[in-house]
């Protein structure tokens, strides 16, 4: 499907999700902003515990937020939504009934006629790759064809969003393997009346594989720690470079993250709460520094840095707050350490270290408030005045205009923003607005 005619299918918005009441409540996952185009393949990863599945409940509408709104087409989700089916890990079939039946049962609830549902439950069984095992019961078949029926039995109501909490997590690898391919020869074929899918899953390269985007979330609360685009072809070859650098990259932001966003980054500004202001510090410098720490043995004695990189104090502490904000390092008792996400940057090519960056960068509240406000208007520009008399609501006139300055080369860099020096005007980088900006 072409990017020009992507529609919002999903959108979460600042969505939290407690369990539990009073000393025992507990928020499985805070102000969390997500938007599903159609046509889009999204996987979910993250460690065990960090809400995917409390996502995908609540995207199928079994559960509610306890703040925020889940949106379907435009609209809150409230109850079951209708659009949507949920593939769980092991799909629970009737073991009374045949593998036809099991597929058939799903379309009563729809009011067909029994001639008609026999033979829908047929064409999907054979969608699946089923075919011949139509009366067979499931004590008959592997785990990998139950969960073939599984997936038949949730086409069957020919669901818009097709949500899958770690589908084959149960299945043996080769079973696992086959169903993948199978899972993905339907969507690219196109057969499927399914517009989007939403897989959660814990294993980064099955990820890389099926999804053509990645939204990695962090624990303590569940939340958003950065997304990758994948546009590798299908057949995607795990043995591949670019595979395999993808998958570096990855691993790097979910080992890389350590903090809550909110803690980490602060708000926005205009927003409640204080607006965390930005280090005053350039990604050559962050380089520089993350490069040198990598050299050696990833910890470094703070005190020995500013000599060694022939700096002032002031200025490394800003860059080594720039790399705190970003994940790229940690601080303790005097000493800094580069994470698996900043030692991959400091190893990564100039392309790649861009779109880290990009990913990391794009979660500064202050950055997506720049671009929130670029998106919003016709030609995504704005006077650089515009920021700074909003910038200097909450900060001094100079620090207003050091803020936007360091903002604007942190963006540039990432390629989210540009900055036009004669006209003193700010807009969004062409391929922001290409991807950001769906067109109805
Ligand atoms: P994931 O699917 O990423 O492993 P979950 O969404 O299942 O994570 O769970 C997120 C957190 O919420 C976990 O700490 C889990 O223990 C907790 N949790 C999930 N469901 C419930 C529930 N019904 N009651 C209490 N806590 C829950
Ligand atoms: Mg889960």
């Amino acid at each position: 499907m072409s990017a020009n005619n992507r529609e919002i299918l999903v959108r979460l918005d600042h969505v939290t999700r407690a369990y539990g009441q009073g000393e025992r409540r507990f928020i499985a996952v805070k102000d969390i902003n997500l938007e599903i185009y159609t046509g889009e393949f999204v996987a979910l990863l993250g460690p065990s515990g960090c809400g995917k599945s409390t996502l995908l409940r609540m995207i199928t509408g079994l559960i509610a937020p306890t703040e925020g709104t889940v949106y379907y087409r435009g609209r809150p989700v409230t109850g079951v939504n209708p659009y949507a089916t949920m593939v769980f890990q092991s799909f629970a079939l009737y073991p009374w009934l045949t593998v036809r039946d099991n597929v058939a049962l799903a379309l009563e609830a729809r009011g067909e006629p029994p001639v008609v549902r026999r033979e829908r439950a047929e064409k999907l069984i054979d969608l699946v790759g089923m075919d011949g095992f139509e009366s067979a019961y499931p004590r008959e078949l592997s785990g990998g064809m139950r969960q073939k029926v599984g997936f038949a039995r949730a086409l069957a109501v020919e669901p818009e969003l097709l949500c899958l909490d770690e589908p084959f997590s149960a299945l043996d690898v080769l079973s696992a393997e086959a169903l993948r391919g199978e899972l993905l020869e339907l969507w690219t074929g196109g057969q499927l009346p399914i517009r989007a899918v939403l897989m959660v899953s814990h294993n980064i390269e099955e990820a890389i594989s099926m999804a053509d985007r990645i939204v990695v979330m962090g624990t303590q609360p569940g939340h958003i720690v950065a997304e990758f685009s994948i546009d590798l072809p299908h057949p995607r070859q795990r043995k591949d470079l670019a595979f395999e650098a993808l998958v570096d990259r990855i691993y790097g932001a979910i080992a890389g993250h350590t903090e809550p966003e909110a803690k980490e980054v602060g708000t926005a500004p205009g927003a409640p709460g204080p607006t965390r202001i930005l280090p005053a510090s350039s990604v050559p410098a962050l380089a520089g520094m993350l490069e040198h720490i990598n050299q050696g043995k990833g910890r470094h004695d703070l005190y020995k840095l500013d000599d060694e990189l022939g700096i002032e104090m002031d200025a490394l502490l800003q860059t080594v707050e720039m790399a705190e904000m970003l994940g790229f390092a940690q601080v303790e008792s005097g000493d800094i350490q580069i994470t698996p996400l900043g030692q991959t940057f400091a190893e990564a090519s100039i392309l790649t270290r861009k779109e880290i960056f990009a990913s990391r960068v794009r979660r500064l509240p202050m950055i997506q408030w720049l671009m929130n406000m670029l998106k919003a208007v016709p030609e995504h520009t704005l006077p650089w005045k515009v920021f700074h008399a909003a910038l200097s609501l909450e900060f001094p006139p100079d620090l207003a205009e050091r803020q936007l300055d360091i903002a604007i080369g942190w963006g540039r860099y990432a390629e989210l923003i540009d900055y036009d020096d004669r006209g003193e005007t700010l807009s969004l980088d062409p391929s922001q607005g290409r991807v950001a900006e769906p067109v109805r």
